[in-house]
């Protein structure tokens, strides 16, 4: 495992703050499902940015709509509309269903649920219950619904009253939510946890829980939306229709954006002055979304998606040191027989692909919807060798 000197990440320590720790590569080119490092070496990135370059590296698509709309009006405020962002608005309303609703936009993950938690207190309610293994974000609003102590405690004293419940258990929930209850936050399939899908059912109770004492049922859908799972949205498989829904990574294909949708009396809760961003809705931004979703549709990803996503996932399970795969799509994650997933994520670099360890026992696989076979083939192939060379 000889990784050469690196003159970038030398720096890097010197100019960046360490929060992400050292960095495990410097890259500097990216085409479809590849990158290059400074020393030319070229990878199989089966994490795509963490969810984000749904379309790969440099599609010609998005290089096209970004460029185009950058050349014609690149930054406009938000006293001032453009086509770009109520395109946006409105077919996101439309893959959600077509229900009633409306569209705030911001610029990551983060900050769009840091809107709808806001949205949420324009309820006239305070209490918010969130999943044990959630994950929303590092602002101190989207902290404050996220579990992990380790991201919490260091910024304590966190906003807002937060009730965190065991992920996947109705009893819990419903034992959670009172009459005081704004709204139940939840991730349809739990990504940073490492890929935990909400159980068949689960989803449709919280939404008959929500209705029951009149709280917002909030489906935070950063990493499992525009999709990455097969489907436009996690949530559509489970057949509840939320009130708010939280979008980001996926959205901009690598071009930074987020969304808060509302539907129904969720859309009108932020009025005027209650909240704002500079640059969110810029039509740049809208633009990559727009040919996010286009090119989603025009090259039939869905469809691809869900068979490719299965056979990475049988391909994975075939190995007798992999204990559980999950996910949908290609939101995938699995779990090894022994504490090795750093290991893992090493040799598997040294093989020339990318994968993620959320968790010291799971991997996490989110490569670009574009994956193509031969990569995927490629990966399975590897995958025996790659634990051999981890010592799982
Ligand atoms: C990544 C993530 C976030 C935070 O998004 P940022 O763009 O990093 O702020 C929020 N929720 C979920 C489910 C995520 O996966």
């Amino acid at each position: 495992m000889s990784t050469p000197t690196s003159e970038l990440t030398e720096r890097y320590t010197h100019a960046l703050m360490n929060t992400f720790g050292p960095p495990k590569l410097a890259l500097v080119r990216g085409e479809g499902s590849h990158v290059w490092d400074e020393h030319g070496k070229e990878y199989v990135d089966l994490l795509g940015g963490i969810a984000v370059n749904s379309l790969g590296h440099a599609h010609p698509a998005l290089v096209a709509a970004v460029t185009e709309q950058l050349q014609t009006l690149g930054h406009v405020s938000n006293f001032f509309t453009t086509g770009p962002q109520v395109e946006l608005a409105e077919k996101l309303l439309a893959l959600l269903g077509g229900h009633e609703g409306k569209v705030f936009l911001a610029n990551s993950g983060a900050e769009a649920n840091e809107g709808a938690f806001k949205l949420t207190r324009r309820t006239g309610r305070t209490h918010v219950v969130a999943a044990e293994g959630g994950f929303h974000g590092r602002t101190m609003g989207a902290l404050a619904l996220t579990s992990k102590a380790a991201y919490r405690e260091p910024f304590e004293p966190l906003p807002g009253e937060v009730t965190f419940v065991p992920y996947g258990d109705v009893e819990a929930l419903a034992a959670a939510v009172t009459d005081q209850t704004a709204a139940i936050c939840l991730e349809p399939i739990q990504g940073e946890a490492g890929v935990v899908v909400a159980p068949d059912g689960y989803l449709a109770a919280a939404r008959a829980i929500a209705d029951e004492h009149g709280a917002l049922l909030w489906l935070d859908e950063v990493q499992s939306g525009v999709g990455r799972t097969g489907e436009w949205f996690a949530h559509l498989r489970h057949e509840v229709v939320p009130d708010v829904v939280t979008l980001a990574k996926g959205l901009g294909g690598g071009y930074p954006i987020g969304a808060v949708v509302g539907l129904g009396r969720a859309a009108d809760l932020l009025q005027p002055g209650n909240h704002g961003t500079t640059f969110g809705g810029n039509p740049v931004a809208c633009a990559a979304a727009l040919a996010v979703i286009g090119t989603i549709e025009d090259e039939h990803l869905l469809e691809h998606v869900t068979v490719i996503g299965q056979k990475v996932r049988d391909g994975l399970a075939a190995d007798p040191r992999v204990t559980e795969v999950r996910g949908e799509g290609l939101l995938i994650g699995l779990d090894l027989v022994s504490e090795t997933a750093a290991q893992v994520v090493e040799a598997a670099q040294d093989a020339g692909f990318i994968v993620n360890a959320p968790t010291p026992r799971r991997i996490r696989l989110a490569p670009p919807l574009v994956l193509t076979d031969e990569d995927a083939a490629a990966f399975l192939a590897a995958w025996p060798g790659i634990l051999d060379a981890a010592g799982v």
